[in-house]
């Protein structure tokens, strides 16, 4: 495994690959869990040689204390990537990709970047397209790796790819838990005890969403929106748990679901102390 520290040195190394090598790629923020992992190994099995990026990207956060407090566990990244046969690693640094200003470029996503986490976190997405738009130009992979935990962002990156007509291929990979269902997060390990102990409710009550729907053939919009009301009454009487929204909507256009019969999918963020969590589920 090589590590690069900065653009040049990386370019060289892709550079002098060869055209009939595929490269994949896996952008990440870095303090890596088995989630993380999950997406290499993925990748690793579909492709000749792999890219990890680690980078903070300040762009997307819409909270300066949450970027204050990202973990960073660099040396310990490094080992697990080892672990997993990464091939290639990039760290950048922020003034390489920012060079003049930290600011995002404006995207337009066809609607789906103002839902659910748009609605909350303004700006985010915008954040997020600049990275993965700049990381892309830089690792010219041929495909790209991206959880399902975060599916708002794997449905938006699907739309950059397309809007910008990259000949890069999103492959969505699946959620990886705790035992205890709890989604893996980098964020988790600031979790308190308490907290801890009060988060795995949140995949708890998916799942006892996703039961409902088996039971019926139809549901219409009213049925639907009974569900979310239930949801919200369950998560008050969670004392360590805030929810911010839950909501079941249509797989492609995340738009609030008006029936049960298209690509139905529950959605919800919560804070857990002052830890802002995220999980969905298919329906
Ligand atoms: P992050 O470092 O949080 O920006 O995540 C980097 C990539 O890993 C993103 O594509 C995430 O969706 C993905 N990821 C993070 N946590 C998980 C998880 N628990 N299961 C699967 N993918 C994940």
């Amino acid at each position: 495994m090589e590590a690069f520290y900065t653009l040049k040195s990386f370019q060289n190394k892709i550079d002098s690959l060869g055209k009939d090598n595929s490269i994949a790629f896996v952008p990440t923020m870095g303090a890596l869990h088995k989630g993380h992992l999950s997406l290499i190994k993925k990748a690793k099995k579909e492709n000749d040689v792999v890219v990890v990026s680690i980078f903070v990207n300040p762009t997307q956060f819409d909270n300066k204390d949450d970027l204050k407090n990202y973990p960073i566990t660099l040396e310990n990244d490094l080992k697990l990537l080892k672990k997993v046969n990464c091939d290639l690693v990039l760290i950048p640094k922020v003034k390489e990709i920012y060079p003049t200003k930290i600011t995002s470029e404006h995207f337009e996503f066809g609607g789906i970047e103002n839902e659910m986490e748009g609605k909350f976190r303004k700006g985010h997405f915008n954040g997020v397209g600049t990275i993965v738009k700049r990381l892309f130009e830089i690792v010219k992979p041929h495909k790209a790796y991206f959880g399902e935990k975060d599916f708002q962002q794997l449905q938006i990156i699907k739309k950059l790819v397309e809007i910008e007509k990259l000949p890069i291929k999103v492959i969505g990979c699946k959620i990886f838990r705790e035992k205890d269902g709890l989604a893996m997060s980098s964020r988790n390990a600031r979790l308190t005890t308490k907290c801890r102990d009060a988060a795995p409710f949140i995949y708890k009550i998916l799942k006892k969403v996703k039961k409902k729907f088996k039971k019926k053939d139809f549901m219409d919009s009213e049925e639907i929106s009974a569900i979310e009301k239930w949801v919200e009454k369950k998560l008050k009487k969670q004392s360590d748990l805030t929810l911010e929204y839950f909501t079941i909507a249509n797989e492609s256009t995340l738009k609030n679901s008006s029936d049960n019969q298209h690509n139905p999918r529950a959605f919800i963020a919560a804070f857990a102390g002052e830890i802002r969590l995220i999980d969905n589920i298919a329906l």
